[in-house]
């Protein structure tokens, strides 16, 4: 049987695995804006550089703030809180903990 702990770490590889692709991507759209004029506002290319890169920033934000989700769920399997509801202390549903093994509070405070 998979245990929490267990979902949440496969979980976090594969978040890693995600900053870790994004991270070369941010290295090749910087080395590409470089070789291109992207100072030139007007260089149609410098302005894709310019969009790709601040994609690749966003997606790489939100990986990390996954990572955060997913550390802080950790730390509550270890201290005996997981599946409890941040917020209101009532237990998390397990069909919501199974699509969101990281979720912090109950479907009803989340609503809120
Ligand atoms: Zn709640």
């Amino acid at each position: 049987m998979t245990t929490a702990r267990d979902r949440l770490l496969g979980l976090r590889r594969e978040v890693e695995l995600t900053l870790g692709r994004l991270g070369a991507e941010h290295a090749a759209v910087v080395a590409a804006s470089r070789d291109s004029n992207a100072d030139d506002e007007h260089d149609p290319e410098g302005a894709t550089i310019a969009f790709e890169r601040a994609q690749v920033d966003a997606l790489a934000r939100a990986a990390s703030e996954r990572l955060a989700e997913i550390d802080a769920a950790l730390e509550r399997v270890d201290s005996g809180r997981y599946g409890v509801c941040e917020r209101c202390g009532a237990p998390i549903a397990a069909a919501r903990l199974a699509v969101r093994p990281a979720a912090a509070t109950c479907v009803a405070c989340a609503a809120r």
